[in-house]
């Protein structure tokens, strides 16, 4: 499936949202873990979805180094938490108009 044409960019973000709430993510770990749920994202498409996000103050990020490497961690905001419990409630209500 090629992603994200927009009408899944939003299921993506509710992962990425998901994702940096339960633990600080950095972009390689979102790439492999959207690629499971088939969501293949370059580093091209991801990083601006993540600047986005943060630009929306949903997410916030820090810089680590890790075994040598300089990574850049996200977390979700509060302001993130909230988008995310309204975007649950908004998916399941999809789910179950469309079954
Ligand atoms: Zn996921």
């Amino acid at each position: 499936m090629k992603v994200p044409h927009d009408l899944f960019l939003g299921f993506v973000k509710l992962h990425i949202l998901y994702h940096a709430g339960r633990e600080p993510v950095y972009g390689l770990w979102l790439i492999e873990e959207l690629a499971v749920h088939g969501y293949r994202l370059s580093p091209g498409t991801l990083y601006p979805i993540l600047h986005g996000l943060q630009a929306e103050k949903l997410l916030t990020s820090e810089t680590r180094v890790v075994e040598g490497k300089v990574r850049k961690y996200y977390r979700l905001t509060a302001t993130g938490r909230k988008a995310l419990e309204q975007g649950k409630i908004k998916a399941q209500e999809l789910l179950e108009e469309l079954q």
